[in-house]
């Protein structure tokens, strides 16, 4: 059987042409510098970034950390929305290696920190205190639903962190779903941050990596962490070559799996039992939860729908997370909605997909 994997856009597989692009790349040793391919890919993804430098890293978490550590000495604050990727699902890694001291800023629903709360969050120069040094946003924001900040948002917060002598960092990790989303380029979207990292194995289909974009002394410093932690890689051509392509290929195509997770959302919406979150989807997520009717346990519902081939994520007690991507098409989605439709039948509900 098949498996529609609706649990990440991480579980993609490369493309054929990614394979065919990683058989044939030129290699050398990147920690010399020498590997033509992942030069390539730096200074591609930093002309599409507006920025001056790229580092590829192993990781979108690998990113963060190396950017935070970059900006930040031991002892210093950054600021961090309490539900953004950083701060709930990279292992406390700022804080572990960094000595970085997190603060949490409330994220409001749709993904942003209020910018007064951000402003009371400055400390004051006061011995007692640590001293702040940097704020971080995510675009598009995961646990917020997969929601898009706009331009005018981020530099509302550039501006407001600069004027304090703060760095803005931007965990663009799906930076480009927020740009097709909006019809806006990723670039405006990252040009108020002094750097940004975007993930290049979700949505865009490569197998490994993320890079990390900013002005050339930041990634100077930038390569040296990256070493420290173990990141430096040899012939990661053959890594890079497919983030290429990700980078020719898969952008423009990403309004697809928006427009796949909206179908997704409609049809879910249509069966009893399923509560769709309001404004579900923004872009490539979509993000429901079992009606109190249903005397299952989202676990329980997804055992079931994997039983039929459909594997979902599970994000609550009673809510689900499902993500369209490349590998997921028409016949997916369909296939999806039915089990769905089943599975909650079997649940004793009466179900009807009539519009
Ligand atoms: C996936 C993700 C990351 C990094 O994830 P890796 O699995 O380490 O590549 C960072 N931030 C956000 C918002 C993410 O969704």
């Amino acid at each position: 059987m098949e498996k529609i994997d609706l649990r990440s856009d991480t579980v993609t597989l490369p493309t054929p042409a990614m394979r065919a692009a990683m058989t044939s790349a030129a290699l050398g040793d990147d920690v010399y510098g020498e590997d033509p391919t992942v030069n390539r890919l730096q200074e591609m993804a930093a002309a599409m970034l507006g920025k001056e430098a790229g580092l590829f890293v192993a990781s979108g978490t690998m990113g963060n950390l190396v950017a935070i550590l970059a900006h930040c000495q031991r002892g210093d604050e950054a600021m961090l929305g309490h539900l953004a990727h950083t701060f709930l699902y990279e292992a406390g890694g700022i804080s572990a290696l960094g000595g970085v001291h997190s603060r949490q800023i409330p994220n409001q629903p749709d993904g942003t920190l209020a910018l007064q709360a951000i402003l009371d969050g400055i400390r004051p120069d006061d011995d007692h205190q640590p001293i702040t040094r940097l704020v971080s946003l995510e675009n598009t924001h995961n646990r917020c639903g997969g929601v898009a900040l706009s331009v005018e948002y981020t530099r509302a917060v550039g501006d407001l962190a600069h004027a304090h002598g703060l760095v803005l960092h931007l965990d663009g990790a799906r930076i480009f779903n927020a740009a097709v989303a909006q019809g806006v380029s990723a670039r405006d979207l990252a040009e108020p941050a002094d750097s940004v990292t975007f993930c290049l194995s979700k949505g865009l289909c490569a197998p490994v990596g993320s890079v990390l974009c900013g002005s050339r002394v930041f990634i100077k410093q930038a390569h040296r962490i990256r070493k420290q932690l173990g990141g430096g890689m040899r012939q990661a051509g053959v890594l890079a070559a497919a983030g290429i392509v990700a980078l020719e290929q898969n952008i423009d195509r990403l309004a697809e799996d928006h427009a796949r997770a909206r179908c997704l959302a409609q049809g879910l919406a249509r069966i009893p039992g399923i509560l769709l979150d309001a404004n579900s989807p923004h872009t490539n997520m979509v993000f429901l939860s079992l009606s109190q009717e249903i005397p299952y346990q989202a676990e329980q519902v997804a055992e079931m729908l994997a039983e039929r081939g459909v594997l979902v994520g599970v994000v609550g007690a009673r809510r689900f997370r499902l993500v369209t991507h490349y590998w997921i098409d028409d016949r997916a989605v369909e296939q999806a909605i039915q089990a769905f439709a089943d599975v909650l039948q079997t649940a004793g509900m009466s179900h009807s997909l009539a519009a």
